[in-house]
């Protein structure tokens, strides 16, 4: 195949070239990194994991009318994306108290919130991506008002929207993070979904056990990340008749048992 012109190396994932213009093909690494990047390290397969369950995410959004970058998956590690202007937020979205909140608020994890709450944090490795305020986007001009309006109502639509789905198999939704980019048509931007939805950047727990099935695993040295993320696709019933491309192996099912798992829920 010829060599594709790499646009950047994140942490998980790598940003190449697209076929057309406009498109950008992203390859999902298994690397893992935890506090602004202090820990590294891999997780078996999770490059795969996160492709498919994205796809399948991305996918069922645009169902309801979420506009995302999202084109089509392209094999194991890699889908075609549109080209978007990245807006410099994360746009955090809370059900439960964890992370992040339960240590600077000092509430509980576990707690539920008293309803819904939305974040945004500043995307800037150096700065450790800080929070910052809705005042401080506008002063610094990192959005509109009106791309802000755009992004948090997306984001409540998002979080009933997965939350349902996640509780259909049997598991709790209690915080995401997300990312958005600006496509331009003419002088007009819109906002549309970017980057990823997997278990990297959500806090996924089992509704009956609490077991955590998402990167606090490896940010928590707990083990057991990869089979949790395969947990995560075999519920959503991503891991049948799965075609493995050469080299690729996706099933883990030696691994089964270390965590509980639920039965598939019947086909909808
Ligand atoms: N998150 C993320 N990338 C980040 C920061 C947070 O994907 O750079 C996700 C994280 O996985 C969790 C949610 O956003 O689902 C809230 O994270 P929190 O602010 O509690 O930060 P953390 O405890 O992960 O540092």
């Amino acid at each position: 195949m010829a060599r594709r012109r790499q646009i950047y190396e994140g942490k998980a994932k790598i940003l190449y070239e697209g076929p057309e213009p406009g498109t950008i093909i992203q390859y999902f690494k298994d690397d893992a990194t935890a506090f602004n990047a202090q820990k590294k390290g891999t997780i078996n397969g999770k490059g795969v994991i996160n492709n498919r369950i994205s796809e399948y995410v991305f996918t069922r959004l645009s169902h309801i009318g979420i506009p995302t970058h999202f084109i089509r998956r392209l094999n194991m590690r890699e889908q075609l994306v549109r080209q978007v202007e990245i807006i410099p937020l994360e746009v955090v979205v809370r059900n439960v108290a964890a992370g992040s909140l339960s240590k600077r608020l000092g509430i509980e994890e576990g707690e539920v919130l008293p309803h819904t709450l939305i974040e945004y944090c500043y995307k800037d490795d150096s700065l450790g991506d800080p929070k910052v305020s809705e005042e401080e986007i506008a002063c610094f001009n990192w959005c509109s008002h009106e791309e802000m309006q755009d992004m948090s109502s997306m984001a409540v639509r998002i979080n009933d929207f997965l939350s349902g789905m996640f509780s259909g198999i049997d598991i709790r939704l209690i915080d995401f993070k997300l990312e958005f980019g600006r496509i331009w048509d003419g002088d007009f931007a819109r906002v549309i979904l970017a980057d990823e939805i997997s278990p990297d950047g959500c806090r996924l727990w089992d509704i009956n056990t609490n077991e955590k099935l998402d990167k606090d695993r490896f940010r928590r040295d707990m083990g057991g990340e990869s089979e949790a993320y395969q947990e995560v696709a075999r519920r959503l019933g991503l891991l049948q008749n799965e075609d493995n491309g050469p080299g690729e192996v996706l099933d883990m099912s030696a691994h089964r048992g270390r965590l509980r798992s639920t039965p598939k829920p019947g086909k909808k």
